[in-house]
């Protein structure tokens, strides 16, 4: 094989495609990565997951030692903010990660082939004027950020989430447009450093495809941390000017227009798949209505050699899920099987308390006219949480009437990201209620909350 031929050229190094390249260099084939960023992660590493949740992180811990230390005996003689200091930490961290990448590549000898990739067709993909060959090639060029006909993100004033990530200053005000998970994660960050913070929402409540309950009880926990919201309400229009942000808003369903300034408007209103000039329409790869890249169930596009995996198809637009799907396909290529069970994909929302999701919801129990019983049980009756002081949400376990076999897992508290991997782990064993209400879970754990609403799926809780 010449130096310029591949078994497997990937493009985009999100966690996508640097996974499967990793997968596939370990399962023995040639493998290049085309990444045209200056450091390799994609969306995730770069301007996404990663940097968000530094913020996520450090601005907690600044709003905790403000107002919750004393509360546990701790002063702390003032606390100030330190931005400058806050983004330094954060671009540590991110820089920390995608040189990690950079380091497995070189373990595995995955040639990181710099530039903007092109697919010429089957077989052949052009980075900065050189073609190189493949045997086989994936898409994992990821998203980018969707906006609003007639808005302009500028980045500066009128920012998407990665503006919102590099912000030299708090700002009195943001409106964020879009009460999904972005909007609540970055509104989050700036809330706590000290914006007044309005999300604007077009549906009846936010966080859309999460449990019912779920999503009362975040907006009621949210309102209670000083976000305002304003639901069935959509932004009509965003005009920059001198002093900050003028916006026109609607109610959904028409009516009076009312008029709102911000020094900063986030707009959150969701992702969209990202191919531009890589060349598809000429190599005759088939998009979907969504201008999602179409595939099979193993991957594969309608061109034989070339498929896609992550945030460009179908599905979830979550890291882990497109990670699965490297790792898969990656072991297909090389002549194993695999399988991704798509209703055992959890949601994380890392906001204070974390909102956390895996399975069915109730709302989609009861529109399938599946018999179920629900269990739930409140952080607040569970030690841990007390000595935690965070005592905010529940667990709901939903298990079928006749089977047990547990359908779903709905969370809102601390820690309540960790948590669901457990109910993961048992769905993907097709465990009970009962199984996990047996399982000894240690004491004083978070975990015993899992346990507790296992119990009150049979109405037996102990603690309550
Ligand atoms: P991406 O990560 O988007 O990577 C694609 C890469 O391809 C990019 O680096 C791009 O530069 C490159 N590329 C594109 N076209 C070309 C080309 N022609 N040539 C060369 N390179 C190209 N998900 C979670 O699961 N948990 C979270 O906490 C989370 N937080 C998020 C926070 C924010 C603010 C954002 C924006 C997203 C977050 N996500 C989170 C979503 C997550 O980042 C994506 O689901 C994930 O990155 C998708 O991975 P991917 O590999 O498909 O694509
Ligand atoms: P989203 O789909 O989660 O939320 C967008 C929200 O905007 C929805 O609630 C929608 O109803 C609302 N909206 C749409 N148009 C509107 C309008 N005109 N006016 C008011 N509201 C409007 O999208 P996002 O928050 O931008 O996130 C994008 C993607 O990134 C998601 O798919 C998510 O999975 C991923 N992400 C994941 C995490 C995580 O896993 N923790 C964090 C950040 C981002």
């Amino acid at each position: 094989m010449s130096s310029d031929s591949y078994d497997l050229i990937v493009i985009g190094a999100g966690p996508g495609g640097y996974v499967c390249a990793i997968r596939a260099a370990q399962l023995g084939m040639k493998v290049a990565c085309v990444e045209k960023r200056d450091s390799l992660g994609g969306t995730c590493l770069n301007v996404g997951c990663i940097p968000s949740k530094a913020l996520l992180s450090t601005s907690e811990k600044f709003e905790s030692a403000k107002h919750d230390y004393e509360g546990m005996g701790i002063k702390t003689g003032g606390v100030e903010l330190d931005l400058p200091g806050m983004m330094t930490f954060k671009d540590s961290v991110v820089e920390a990660n995608t040189k990690g990448i950079e380091f497995l590549f070189k373990k595995n000898k995955i040639d990181w082939l710099k530039g903007a990739g092109k697919i010429k067709g089957a077989g052949t993909v052009e980075v900065d004027g050189k073609d190189y060959a493949a045997k086989n090639i994936v898409i994992a060029t990821g998203s980018d950020v969707a906006s609003l006909p007639g808005i302009e993100i500028d980045e500066k004033r009128v920012v998407s989430s990665t503006g919102a990530l590099v912000l030299d200053k708090v700002p009195e005000t943001m409106i964020v447009i879009g009460g999904g998970v972005i909007g609540l994660e970055m509104g989050s960050v700036w809330a706590r450093l000290g914006a007044k913070v309005t999300v604007v929402e077009f549906l009846d409540q936010i966080l859309p495809g999460m449990d019912g309950e779920v999503r009362k009880e975040a907006n009621k926990i949210f309102a209670k941390q000083g976000i305002e919201f304003k639901l069935s309400t959509k932004v009509t229009s965003v005009t920059p000017d001198k002093d900050g942000v003028d916006l026109t808003l609607e109610p959904a369903a028409g009516g009076d227009v009312e008029k709102m300034q911000a020094e900063i408007v986030l707009v959150a209103v969701g992702r969209r798949p990202y191919t531009d000039s890589l060349g598809l329409e000429e190599a005759g790869v088939e998009m979907d209505e969504r201008g999602r890249v179409k595939t099979d169930h193993g991957f594969k596009t309608n061109v034989d050699g070339i498929y896609a995996i992550g945030d460009v198809i179908a599905g979830p637009m979550l890291a882990h899920k497109a990670e699965e799907e490297g790792v898969v396909l990656a072991e297909m290529l090389a002549g194993q099987s695999g399988h991704i069970d798509y209703n055992l994909i959890p949601g994380v929302v890392y906001t204070h308390p974390e909102v956390a999701n895996i399975g069915q919801t109730e709302e989609q129990l009861k529109e399938a006219g599946v018999e179920y019983k629900a269990g739930k049980f409140p952080f607040m009756a569970n030690g841990r949480a007390r000595a935690m002081n965070c005592t905010d949400g529940f667990v709901k376990i939903l298990a079928d009437a006749k089977t047990d076999r547990v359908l779903g897992c709905h969370i809102i508290g601390p820690e309540a990201g960790t948590l669901i991997a457990e109910i993961a782990a048992f769905m993907e064993f097709g465990g009970t209620a009962e199984d996990i209400a047996r399982t000894c879970h240690p004491h004083p754990t978070l975990e015993e909350v899992l346990k507790e609403s296992a119990l009150a799926v049979h109405g037996r809780q102990i603690h309550m």
